[in-house]
């Protein structure tokens, strides 16, 4: 019998808030991947005793932003808790989290895929610390661990989204959508590489139909987004397996094997830890009044899922095109500086110069996308100069690579190259002729009926010409003088 297993999955993230200092003391939050070990780290964040926590009001304000762009409801008032674990790299022995009163809930991200637009529901939104980082050295006898505090104390929030994910491209674009937002937002670099985004999905399979969610998995230390994507299919693949065989399906947590491209175990539930949560005393309640979650919201930037709407409306965008443009709100700015700078430019052309051409020579040099490199008004130039048909749309690419190495516009390199797109019916007329004289063989095959010729005489005479010649007027310089040839038979 073939039962249909349905996946459910839903993600906890942790993002790093990029503020100057830690959570709850004055260190300066340091990159934890390029910095000397222990260089940011005070009694507060060591953990000493003694020592009173002070909270960070610029964290409490990228926190905020996030969850009013998550459109949540924001309680007035919400409470630091503190989760008791033991491990090295937690020098407290509790980690300051929230718990039953967290910063915010009942959220919604709009994601999209192939299948369309969907709204994934946002459970909660709280701010707590990160710990340490714990490195593993092997060493004759056993080895031993080196601890690095530099990140202890650092701001976090951590998402939580309900279970309403069913694929790995759902996954993947709540991941996208959620890094774009943080992003536009200021508040995260979105570098899943360094660990100041962290994503975890939780995994579990039931029969189509039930009701229940199945047992699920918690997948750790994924650092990248095809790692995200390969690692749920694997679970997808790996539960149905199990229960195909009448097996049971182990809650636990598992980590990602990257060379194997397997989740692997890493602790189950009976190790799970019982957190002992209380409200954390050396912290009165974080109260909110409505005045300050107001100016907060007023000055959220226009977001990703709102700009790439307004873009698929005002210029005609299809939504791949827009979602492609306003993932990065820097690209965004360019394309709609392009745009202003070119006003007779279609929007779709200039896309596609930005999403094709750009970013593909953005590709090949190894380089992040930097808007100063082609500037938005060189590049505005350039496709003005096309849209003209000052020169073609060959040409216009190989001028883009040239201004993208030089930097330098792309009527100067034009000028100096004497690249301009010949147009003129006289010298394309005489072109064709002397084309066609050149090549009588293929001339007589074609009247003898061999049609296919004409498209290797067009090149023929494109390559006389260099590649300049205007493309439209050359095919029906061609046209009529085959015809005539045809006629004076
Ligand atoms: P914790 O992991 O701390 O126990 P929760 O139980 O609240 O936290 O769940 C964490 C995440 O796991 C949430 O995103 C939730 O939607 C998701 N989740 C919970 N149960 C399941 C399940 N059976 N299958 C898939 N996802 C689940
Ligand atoms: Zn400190
Ligand atoms: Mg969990």
């Amino acid at each position: 019998m073939n039962t249909a297993y349905e996946p459910t999955i839903g993600l906890e993230i942790h993002a790093e808030l990029a503020t100057s200092s830690k959570m709850f003391c004055a260190c300066t939050v340091v990159d934890s991947t390029q910095a000397e070990p222990n260089i940011a780290v005070c009694p507060v964040c060591a953990g000493m005793p003694g020592v009173l926590p002070v909270l960070n009001q610029r964290a409490v304000e990228f926190g905020l932003r996030v969850a009013l762009a998550l459109e949540c409801e924001i309680p007035p008032t919400s409470i630091f808790a503190r989760k008791n674990y033991f491990y090295p790299d937690l020098p407290k022995g509790y980690q300051i989290s929230q718990y039953d009163q967290p910063l915010a809930r009942n959220g919604r991200l709009a994601i999209l895929t192939s299948q369309g637009e969907r709204l994934i529901r946002v459970r909660r939104v709280h701010l707590e610390e990160d710990t340490g980082k714990l490195t593993h050295v092997a060493a004759e006898g056993g080895g031993y661990s080196l601890i690095d505090l530099n990140r202890a104390g650092v701001p976090l929030l951590e998402i939580v989204s309900e279970p309403d994910l069913h694929t790995a491209e759902e996954v993947r674009a709540y991941a996208m959508a959620l890094r774009s937002l943080l992003r536009y937002l200021g508040v995260n670099s979105g570098d899943m590489q360094k660990g100041v985004l962290r994503i975890e999905p939780n995994i579990s399979v039931r029969p189509a139909g039930s009701q229940e969610l199945g047992t699920r998995s918690e997948i750790k230390n994924l650092n990248s987004f095809r790692a995200l994507e390969r690692s749920v299919d694997f679970e997808i693949r790996r539960q149905s397996e199990l229960l195909r065989q009448g097996k049971p399906v182990v809650q636990e947590t598992r980590g990602w094997d990257e060379a194997a491209d397997a989740t692997v175990p890493q602790r189950s539930k009976e190790e799970a830890h019982d957190y002992r949560y209380f409200p954390e005393p050396d912290l009165p309640p974080l109260a909110l009044d409505p005045g300050r979650v107001e100016q907060v919201r007023g000055r959220l930037p226009e977001l990703p899922i709102a700009r790439l709407r307004r873009f698929q409306e005002q210029y005609g965008l299809n939504a791949y095109d827009a979602q492609v443009l306003t993932a990065e709100m820097e690209v965004a700015d360019y394309f709609e500086a392009a745009l202003a700078a070119a006003p007779g430019a279609a929007p779709k052309s200039l896309a596609n110069w930005i999403t094709g051409e750009l970013f593909a020579l953005t590709n090949q040099a190894g380089v992040e996308f930097d808007p100063q490199r082609v500037p938005a008004q060189a590049l505005a130039g350039l496709v003005q100069m096309v849209a003209s048909g000052a020169i073609n749309q060959s040409t216009g690419k190989a001028v883009l690579a040239e201004m993208f190495r030089s930097g330098r516009p792309a009527a100067q390199i034009v000028a100096e190259r004497g690249l301009e797109q010949i147009s003129d019916r006289g010298k394309i007329a005489s072109l064709v002729r002397e084309t066609l004289e050149a090549h009588p063989q293929q001339v007589k095959a074609y009247l003898n009926g061999k049609e296919t010729l004409a498209r290797w005489l067009f090149g023929q005479v494109m390559r006389a010409a260099q590649g300049q010649a205007n493309p439209l007027v050359v095919q029906e310089e061609l046209e009529g003088q085959l015809q005539r040839l045809k006629k004076a038979r």
